[in-house]
């Protein structure tokens, strides 16, 4: 599953994080989320919380996803859009060729701690 292997990922991480700092318990972690990721923000949510109980510094932590839209630009009108669903057309012209500005995030935004 996709997003059980993102949240043993980010769980990892935070885990060497916690180690290197000396960070007993972490509070909450605001995680980016591009939509091109194509990732379900619930399941991830669900693993997350599901893993996260063999971590003493991370079981008692909140995981607050942020969905970060896709952004595009088109490189014949210049017209600039943040789309939910990937479209690949200009809504103004037509053209198909598009310059992806974001949607691809994937990275651990803020952490706070007890
Ligand atoms: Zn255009």
């Amino acid at each position: 599953m996709h997003e059980f292997s993102i949240a043993k990922s980010i769980i990892n991480t935070l885990d060497s994080i916690a180690k290197d700092r000396g960070i007993k318990r972490l509070k909450r972690i605001w995680l980016d989320v591009g939509l091109l990721k194509a990732v379900n923000c619930d399941a991830l949510s669900f693993a997350f919380n599901a893993i996260k109980k063999s971590y003493p510094a991370i079981q008692q932590s909140e995981l607050i996803v942020k969905e970060i839209p896709i952004g595009i630009t088109c490189k014949r009108c210049g017209a600039k859009k943040e789309i939910f669903k990937p479209i690949g057309i200009c809504t103004q012209c037509g053209c198909t060729e598009l310059d992806i500005t974001s949607g691809n995030e994937l990275f651990i935004d803020k952490i706070e701690t007890c």
